[in-house]
């Protein structure tokens, strides 16, 4: 027996506004239970927290069949580089819970680091197919730490449905994959269209490291993936000057150092040498102290 919280008190079921905290397993699947008793799905939404309009989205999206929305808050140190930004992420829970139960989510799952890794823990769930290249690539170990807590979550919280954002495209490729393989796949699984600010600039946490110009050469991604866009609507099929075209925009512009532009199989991420179904570009670069990533779909015109 667990000693009693006030974890997920019933009426934070059923009234929309300030979730419920909880910080253990135990407490979650709880919750689990009280959504399912009343007839709810559960739907789950994992984040690192920061959140924006962007998480904001994949939670209004989870909430909008009736389920009742877990959402999680947690940095997780695994899929951190030792020379990332782990200790400087930005960590603002109370704001979180006000913005997820504002989008509709009943409940914050914000474990801390011993309730997710206890001592001697010892298992890591490593994909390959889609981890490779691109950020598997740069970031060694990253997927591995993606791959590892999303499994974790999926089997804490239990949820009917699970929703990612597109804007984190390799992710998606990589969780659905390991999905699949660990017969976790009963969970259905959404993506939710990558959310912009205004000017076209993908939205995440790390914007927030961005000064003003820093913020108007981060630009160059957005506008990258567009001249690529465009390459194709005119008819190009070579996935190398496909590109190429995004590639110039990002070099052309002082401030941004990218690290590439890549038109890849939205599944395998594998690369496309010629555009001829439907593709993904990817794109990446260091601007300021941040560094960001976006992408697009591109189709043979
Ligand atoms: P993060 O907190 O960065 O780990 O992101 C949590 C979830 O929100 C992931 O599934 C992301 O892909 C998604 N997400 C982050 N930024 C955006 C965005 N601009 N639009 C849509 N989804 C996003």
């Amino acid at each position: 027996m667990h000693a009693p919280t006030t974890d997920h008190t019933p009426h934070s079921v059923l009234a929309p506004g300030q979730p419920a905290v909880v910080r253990t397993v135990t407490g979650i699947r709880d919750a689990g239970t009280a959504i399912r008793a009343q007839g709810r799905g559960v739907a789950f939404v994992p984040t690192m927290g920061a959140l924006h309009e962007g998480h904001l989205a994949l939670v209004r999206e989870a909430a909008r069949d009736g389920s009742g929305v877990i959402v999680s808050v947690f940095v997780n140190p695994t899929q951190f580089g030792p020379n990332e930004d782990f200790s400087r992420y930005p960590r603002q829970e109370a704001r979180d819970a006000a913005l997820a139960g504002s989008a509709g989510a009943g409940w914050i799952f914000a474990p801390g680091l011993e309730e997710v890794y206890p001592e001697g823990f010892a298992t890591t769930v490593t994909v390959g197919g889609p981890s490779d290249g691109l950020e598997g690539a740069i970031r060694p170990g990253h997927f591995d730490g993606v791959a590892t807590v999303v499994a974790k979550l999926l089997l804490m919280v239990r949820p009917d449905r699970v929703l990612f954002g597109q804007k984190d495209a390799q992710q998606v490729a990589v969780v659905r994959r390991m999905m699949r393989d660990l017969h976790l796949d009963d969970i259905g699984m959404e993506v939710v269209p990558t959310v912009r600010e205004a000017d076209g600039l993908a939205m995440s946490s790390r914007n927030a490291y961005l000064g003003p110009e820093d913020r108007a050469a981060a630009l160059a991604l957005s506008r990258g993936l567009a001249a690529a866009r465009a390459a194709a609507e005119a008819g190009e099929r070579d996935g190398r000057r496909i590109e190429a075209a995004a590639m110039a925009v990002m070099e052309d512009t002082p401030g941004v150092a990218p690290d590439y532009a890549a038109l890849v199989d939205p599944d395998t991420f594998r690369p496309i040498t010629t555009l001829d179904g439907p593709a993904t570009l990817c794109v990446a670069a260091k601007v300021g102290p941040a560094r960001l990533i976006d992408n697009t779909p591109i189709r043979p015109n």
